[in-house]
Formats: structure tokens, C-alpha cells, sequence
């Protein structure tokens, strides 16, 4: 037996059944190579979902990882703490969010997010508790988020599901938004600046600032899902830094710990204001530990020239797919380096995937037929050259 067959063959006896993975398992990640228990080496376009901004073993996140790790990794969340303060600054940094509270995953964060507008008005004594989200969005797993994900795939066999959520609008449709936030008892719109799991879709410029605009005169909140899109990865930290708006909540999480699990619910001051002592909680969120990793990883993207670059790196990768005529190639869009190339059908694009795969690139497909981009925030051009004159052989291949 290979070392894959038996990583393979006890992995699969013990793991649930919830994906449906490929026949590799990889041990090794180096810039944005990734090495499998075969020895065979791939170029990496997925960054495990958004995840590892600075790629792997990158020293500003294996030094702060292992600095940290012996001094101190968790004391609950009774006492202060200096690296939790630090990675906060730098999220709320040049915003007009003032406060964070911080788990481990998107989906609490969007949890979070989703409990504070409730409190919000609750506090304020109105009758205000609906969440309106998209469809095709994803907001995460759990019952509430799964609930708020607008794809019934993802929540369907979950009934009955929490009350109250599950509302959804299709995105970027204006009048659809009007009408829905029309509601007196909408407490909040959650929504993705650019929907990932969907299908790399931005939103309009004008969808953006109407829905600030209706939230705002209806006296609701505006969500913003930025688990995918935050940490610089659209070449701005903040997805909606390029829309010119400001929101009232914002989620993060993927690539904030740059491969270490952390998420943050960001808020402004006054609706932070709403959280009483007891009201929310965790025992591994802003742990000492994944907040040094992330501080660091944020204080690297901030550096000045670093998002620059991101935007520039995002530009040449869309021109680049752009060059790939077929009649089954739709239409590429995106932002910085999170970017798709929509196919015409979902066994167009897996069969994409599989052939690049082989060859050594790993791609996704999201939202059944967009070929997903979110390398490593650190990818380079001759990389992105590399990968595209292999994308064009194998699309000019089917
Ligand atoms: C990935 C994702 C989530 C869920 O994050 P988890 O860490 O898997 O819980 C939520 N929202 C968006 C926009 C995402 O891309």
C-alpha cells in the first residue's frame, strides 16, 4: 500500500461522511507550493477556502505561531489580553468600527453578528428581530447561519429551522431589497459584498449603497459578511472600503489568522453598545494564541504596498483569464485576488478541475459552474503566467 492508501483507509473509516474529498492527502506546504504523501507538488489557487493569505510556513506566521504557543495559548476570555487588543485595532484600523468580539470560525462569526442586532433592539424595546439575506449566499453551518444562507441544499434537512431568518432577496436586485427591508420588524440585512460560496458574484456599486441607504433610513442594521472577503483579499482590507459606505457589522474570519482559526464580529461603538456582560460568550475565542498569529498576519497586510500589490496581482490574473476563448467560457469577474471564471455547466467546469489538477494546480469550483481564484495573498506573476498556460491547454483540450 501507498502512504496515501493508508492515510486514505483510516481517514475515511473515522472521518463523517460530510465531503466528498479527492484521492489526495497533502503533509507539506511551502510559499504557495503544497507537497501530497506521494512526494508530488502543487501550485495552489485555493489557499485552503481564502484561508492562508501569506501561503504556508510563511515566518511572520510560523514565528508569531510558535512565540506565542510558549508563552501562553488560552486563558478564557475573564481576563485581559494583550494580543487580543492588538489584532482588534488592527481590524477596526481607518473604519468607522470601534469594537470586536472574536470566535473561531465564519460561521460564529456571522452567529455573533446576528445575536448583536438582535440585542440591539431588543435593548431599544422595538419590535425588531428579522434577518434578510440573499440568495445563493452562504453564511456557515450552524442552524441560525445555515438558516440565513440563501440555498436550500445547505438547509433544507435541518428543519425546522430557527424563526425569523431565512428571508432572502435576490442579489443585486434593487426593488426586490426596497421591498423586503420594507418590513417594520427587519432588524438587519446580512449580505456578502462579493458572494464566494455563490459563485465569486460582486455586488453592484449602486446595490451596495442602497442597501446602506434603506437600512439606514428604516433604522435597521447593515451586516456585512465579510468572512471571504475581508483581510485584504479584494485589495482594500475591507471588502466595502471599495463601495465608499459604511456598515454597522461586519463579519470576518478566513484569512484574518492567515491559517489559523479566528473569526471576529466587528461592530460600531454605539451598536456594540448593546452587548451587557453575560450576553455572549466563548471559551476558545480570542484565545492568546490565534490572536498573535492573526495580529501579525494583519499587521503584514497593512504593510504600506502589500493590499497595492494584491489589486495589481488581481487586475493581471482576470486580463490573463480573459485570453481563454472557448465557446463554454462565460465570463471572468472579480476582485483583487478573489476572482471566477464562470463555464457553461458544472461538468465543464469538473472536468477543469480534474485535468489541473493532475497537472498539478489546485483550482475549486464554486457556485457549481465558476472556476474560484483565491491564491495566497503572496502569489506571484510568473505564478499566475505558470497556471494560466496550463488553464489554457486543458480548457482548449474538452
Ligand atoms: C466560509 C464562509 C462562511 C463560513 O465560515 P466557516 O469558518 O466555515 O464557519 C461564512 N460566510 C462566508 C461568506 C464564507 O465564505
Amino acid at each position: 500500500m501507498s502512504n496515501f492508501d493508508v492515510i486514505k483507509e483510516r481517514d475515511k473509516k473515522y472521518f463523517m461522511n460530510t465531503y466528498s474529498p479527492v484521492d489526495i492527502a497533502f503533509v507539506k506546504g511551502e510559499g504557495c507550493y503544497l507537497t501530497d504523501s506521494e512526494g508530488k507538488t502543487y501550485l495552489d489557487f485555493l489557499a485552503g477556502i481564502a484561508v492562508n493569505a501569506l501561503g504556508y510556513n510563511h515566518p511572520i506566521f510560523t514565528d508569531a505561531l510558535i512565540e506565542q504557543a510558549k508563552k501562553v495559548t488560552v486563558v478564557s476570555n475573564y481576563f485581559y489580553s494583550e494580543p487580543r487588543g492588538l489584532i482588534a485595532e488592527q481590524l477596526v484600523k481607518g473604519t468607522n468600527l470601534g469594537k470586536v468580539f472574536f470566535g473561531n470560525s465564519g460561521a460564529e462569526a456571522n452567529e455573533c453578528s446576528i445575536k448583536l442586532a438582535r440585542k440591539y433592539f431588543y435593548k431599544r424595546g422595538e419590535n425588531k428581530y428579522k434577518i434578510v439575506s440573499a440568495r445563493q449566499s452562504f453564511h456557515g453551518r450552524t442552524l441560525a447561519t445555515v438558516t440565513a444562507t440563501g440555498q436550500e441544499q445547505y438547509n433544507k434537512p435541518f428543519a425546522p429551522l430557527p424563526g425569523g431568518i431565512g428571508i432572502y432577496v435576490p442579489y443585486n436586485d434593487e426593488e426586490a431589497l426596497a421591498k423586503a427591508l420594507g418590513d417594520k420588524e427587519v432588524a438587519a440585512l446580512l449580505i456578502e459584498p462579493i458572494q464566494g460560496e455563490g459563485g465569486i458574484m460582486p455586488a453592484t456599486e449602486s446595490y451596495m449603497k442602497l442597501a446602506r441607504e434603506l437600512t439606514k433610513k428604516n433604522g435597521q442594521l447593515l451586516i456585512l459578511d465579510e468572512v471571504q472577503t475581508g483581510a485584504g483579499r479584494t485589495g482594500k482590507f475591507w471588502a466595502f472600503e471599495h463601495y465608499g459606505i459604511e456598515p454597522d457589522v461586519v463579519s470576518a474570519a478566513k484569512g484574518i489568522g492567515g491559517g489559523f482559526p479566528i473569526s471576529a464580529c466587528l461592530a460600531t461603538d454605539e451598536v456594540a453598545e448593546a452587548w451587557t456582560p453575560g450576553d455572549h460568550g466563548t471559551t476558545f475565542g480570542s484565545a492568546p494564541l490565534a490572536c498573535a498569529v492573526g495580529y501579525a498576519v494583519c499587521k503584514k497586510i497593512r504593510e504600506p504596498g502589500f493590499m497595492e500589490d494584491v489589486t495589481r496581482k488581481g487586475e493581471y490574473l482576470r486580463a490573463r483569464l480573459k485570453e481563454i476563448k472557448h465557446p463554454k467560457v462565460k465570463e471572468v469577474r472579480g476582485m483583487g485576488l478573489i476572482d471566477g471564471m464562470e463555464v457553461e455547466d458544472e461538468a465543464f467546469a469538473k472536468a477543469i478541475y480534474n485535468d489541473m489538477l493532475s497537472k498539478g494546480y489546485i483550482l475549486n469550483v464554486c457556485g457549481h459552474k465558476v472556476m474560484r481564484f483565491v491564491p495566497p495573498l503572496i502569489i506571484t506573476e510568473e505564478q499566475i503566467d505558470e497556471m494560466i498556460e496550463e488553464l489554457k491547454k486543458t480548457v482548449a483540450s474538452l
